[in-house]
């Protein structure tokens, strides 16, 4: 006898790049903080930036757009200089 069993449909995707379209810095409890006196822009946490959260600035350091950040520290623990520091997020 062959099981079956009904599921709700998952997911649908009709584009690529729908990432783009869910802003989850809202799941974020710290934020990352840049001390430029440190930065040596090395783009490390750009790298390791799992969420593409972190943009390199005309000027060299990075930045990183809240809407997309989630907190998760990568770039702090990433950057041997410890340039970033994770701090509380606060209610705004
Ligand atoms: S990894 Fe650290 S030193 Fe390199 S760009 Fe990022 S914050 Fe600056
Ligand atoms: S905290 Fe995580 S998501 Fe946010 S910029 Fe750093 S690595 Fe990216």
């Amino acid at each position: 006898v062959k099981a079956t069993k009904k599921v709700s449909i998952g997911g649908t995707i009709f584009e690529p790049g729908s990432s783009v379209q869910y802003k989850t810095g809202e799941w974020r409890t710290l934020r990352p903080m840049l001390d430029k006196s440190k930065c040596t822009k090395c783009a490390l946490c750009w790298v390791y930036c799992p969420d593409m959260a972190i943009t390199i600035g005309e000027d060299g350091f990075p930045i990183c757009d809240l809407d997309y950040c989630k907190g998760c520290g990568i770039c702090a623990e990433e950057c041997s200089l410890k340039a970033i520091t994770m701090v509380e997020e606060v209610e705004r």
